[in-house]
């Protein structure tokens, strides 16, 4: 087979990276200069060139979607399916390996994946069992604390006792929490990789078999991995010492959940012999995007220091947009959208970029008033709804009647007069004879502590969960969703409501049905439809929503963009504060993992790229003035073209329909006053002539749309 187009279309320090030889190699190279590239050529010259069978190849990144780019790019070069080779995120190969493995990794069959909330809600109940107090002992602490310890691979056990009074107490805490998990049969997202690799490193037989299966392991965006992964992974590739990792120390921008980027160092102290590649060439970007996003970067103190530079054109100037505040901001990106689209561009194309995942909220809303499908990575996804999750929560407890979150989630919802007092009386017989709630709930139908109707509304909910699991057993997943939707009573709960709101609930759930139908089961690992596809809502969150036939406008935090490309890109929100992080102000290190989250954000772009930021910004609820982010100030200012809110300026010659505001009687940010809303201020402004519209915020009745020939506005 002639397999010379594998390296055809590379570089010739790709070419040298694809075709080298066995042993460990390490390309060190910035955004855009083909790293992901060359992993995917890499892993079809394994393949085509030498023989490497599909399945001794281990291929790892990050996010969902760069893992599904990942297979997507192998497939398309090989021509067919790799359904036996192991591609995907750290986590689904961690989660993949447990379920096979599940005895010998100390866990239950049917263990449930615990995401952020449940695994809040477990924390408080761990509190509560040993009688500490939340106030002082916040839950979100707690979890960062158990996080950090897990993803330096630290049990409580290895963690010295010490004489501190509260390192001791929060050691017990991690101990607790860690029991209750295990009776529950319950994993957090960092359990995985850790059982994953206690499980390769303490279990002889099946190391020897994994390391002789991964021949070859592959790693993208290796600046990232923790000690943990790091560690798992150096195991698999212990035998045959075939190890490929692709990074870039300037896009590492994960140190707040453990990932250490020593790890490239360390890589090559681990494995002595590791053939370096750097690339430097960008095929990405324009050059006016890569001069801006290395004027930023430059800033950074510690880097081990490379320049990026283009064949391609300089392209359009980068423009930055000075908002007046957040909806001005957000109409400003629809609106360039809107033309973009008009030049017969697909949507998808398209990425609206922010630091803090609350910031979709205002897209989203721009977005659904002009009917313009758009997906949102990363935030309140789909799985994460409070219905969804009701419904989740009743096929959990159906899979496993020892997961107590989801038993505490639906005991009463809908409401069956299970108040609290009875469910503290279930707790505590929990708690003391240390069974789930499932089972203490059971003790006590059939004991004399509680009242008549308590017996019979809590037995009727056993009643309900068993006649459920018993009904739903030869029924195909979707049926199985069906049945639970209609018989627990969601559905109902919420279609007796007309409000728009629990509509949208309705047909969320109705959704479900949909995402149950469309999970494809993954016959290889051999498990049961229904956990699988329970494990999938947990680690797949945001890949199932929105329509996947449909052109969708993409929507995601910086962190969730790391190594992918679209041809516009909008990085909004930089404001001192909100990008760079409020939290990152005090601490060098911190503030410069800020600037690499912003370099990863800009080399995103690769034809056009606008920055923006709002004078005012209501955030959280709460209305702040911000200063430019200092990012800004760090572009030389030749290299921006500045366009302010509402004005048409000559720098930015296509800001169509954005007018001047001396062509309306009002201007955005001014204040009005209309005869019976009031007095407020002007989001807004959008067409021309008699059909200008404006939106109003008024002080009493909120935001408003007023077609501005009819509306009497007075200025103040
Ligand atoms: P990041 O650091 O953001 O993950 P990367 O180094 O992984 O970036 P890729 O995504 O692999 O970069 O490549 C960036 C773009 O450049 C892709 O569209 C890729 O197809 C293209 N590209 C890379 N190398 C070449 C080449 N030799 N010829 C043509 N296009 C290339
Ligand atoms: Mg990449």
């Amino acid at each position: 087979m002639d397999v010379s187009y594998i390296l055809d279309s590379l570089n010739q320090a790709q070419r040298e990276a694809v075709g080298a030889a066995q042993g460990s190699l390490l390309v060190l190279a910035g955004a855009g200069s083909g790293k992901t590239r060359v992993l995917t050529h890499r892993v079809a010259w394994l393949v085509q060139a030498c023989q490497v069978s599909p399945l001794s190849i281990l291929a790892v990144t990050f996010t969902n979607k760069a893992a599904q780019e990942m297979k997507g790019r192998i497939e398309q070069m090989l021509g067919y399916p790799m359904r036996g080779m192991w591609v995907g995120t750290l986590h689904s190969v961690a989660h993949r390996m447990l379920r096979a493995h599940w005895q010998e990794a100390g866990l239950q069959q049917g263990f449930q994946i615990l995401d952020s909330d449940d695994q809040i809600r477990l924390i408080k109940r761990t509190l509560k069992e040993l009688n500490l107090d939340e106030g002082y002992w916040p839950p979100r602490q707690i979890q960062w604390y158990i996080h950090g310890h897990k993803e330096e691979g630290r049990r409580p056990g290895h963690i010295a006792e010490g004489i501190d009074p509260q390192q001791r107490e929060l050691r017990r805490i991690y101990q607790s929490y860690e029991q209750l998990c295990q009776r529950f049969g319950l994993v957090d997202f960092s359990e995985l990789l850790l059982r994953a690799y206690e499980l390769i490193k303490n279990n002889e037989p099946l190391r020897a078999r994994y390391q002789e299966r991964f021949q070859h392991v592959l790693v993208d965006e290796f600046q990232d991995t923790n000690a943990v992964q790091y560690e798992w992974l150096r195991l698999f590739a212990a035998k045959h010492g075939n190890i490929f990792v692709v990074g870039d120390d300037d896009q590492s921008i994960y140190s707040w959940r453990g990932a250490r980027i020593e790890n490239i160092l360390q890589f090559e102290r681990d494995f002595p012999n590791t053939n370096v590649v750097r690339l430097e060439q960008n095929y990405r970007s324009t050059g006016n995007i890569l001069s801006i996003a290395n004027a930023v970067i430059d800033h950074n103190q510690s880097r081990m220091g490379k320049k990026l530079w283009t064949r391609g054109d300089q392209g359009d100037p980068v423009r930055l947009y000075v908002a007046y505040n957040e909806m001005d901001e957000a109409r400003f990106v629809l609106d360039r959208i809107q033309s973009w689209v008009e030049q017969g561009h697909a949507r998808s194309e398209v990425a609206i970029l922010y630091r803090s995942n609350a910031q979709s909220r205002v897209f989203e809303e721009v977005l659904m008033q002009v009917n313009m499908p758009y997906r949102v990575y990363g935030g309140l996804r789909f799985f994460e709804r409070a219905e969804i999750k009701d419904a989740l929560a009743y096929l959990r407890l159906i899979a496993s009647r020892q997961d107590d979150p989801s038993f505490e989630r639906i005991v009463n919802m809908p409401t069956r007069g299970i108040g609290n007092r009875t469910l503290e009386q279930v707790r505590d017989y929990a708690r003391i004879n240390q069974v789930s709630l499932w089972d203490a709930s059971r003790a006590l139908i059939h004991g004399s502590e509680l009242s008549a109707r308590v017996i019979s509304s809590l037995g009727r909910f056993i009643d309900l969960i068993e006649r459920l699991a018993h009904q739903v057993e030869e029924q195909t997943l979707a049926d199985q969703v069906e049945q639970v939707l209609q018989l627990s009573g969601l559905l109902a709960h919420f279609a007796k409501d007309k409000g728009e709101k629990a509509q949208g609930r309705v047909e969320n759930l109705e959704e479900l049905i949909t995402a149950a139908r469309n999970y494809e089961h993954d016959t290889e690992e051999g498990l049961d439809p229904l956990p699988a596809f329970l494990s999938h809502a947990a680690l797949e969150s945001g890949e199932g929503q929105g329509e996947e036939w449909q052109d969708c406008v993409q929507l995601m935090s910086l962190h969730s963009a790391k190594g992918l490309e679209f041809p516009l890109v909008f990085l909004t929100g930089l404001e001192e504060g909100l990008f760079p992080h409020q939290r990152s102000l005090q601490e060098q290190g911190r503030l410069e993992e800020e600037r690499r989250l912003c370099y990863v954000g800009m080399t995103r772009a690769m034809q056009a790229l606008y920055i923006s930021y709002a004078e005012v910004r209501r955030l959280y609820g709460r209305e702040s003035y911000a200063s430019p982010s200092r990012f800004l100030s760090e572009i030389p200012s030749e290299m921006l073209s500045i366009v302010r809110g509402g004005i048409r300026t000559e720098l930015a010659p296509s800001i169509g329909d954005v007018e001047s505001s001396d062509n309306h009687q009002v201007k955005l940010g001014g204040r009005v006053r209309h005869n019976s809303f009031g007095d407020g201020v002007v989001l807004s402004v959008e067409g021309r002539g008699e059909h200008t519209r404006v939106q109003v915020n008024f002080e009493s009745v909120g935001n408003k749309w007023l077609v501005l020939a009819y509306a009497n506005l007075e200025k103040l």
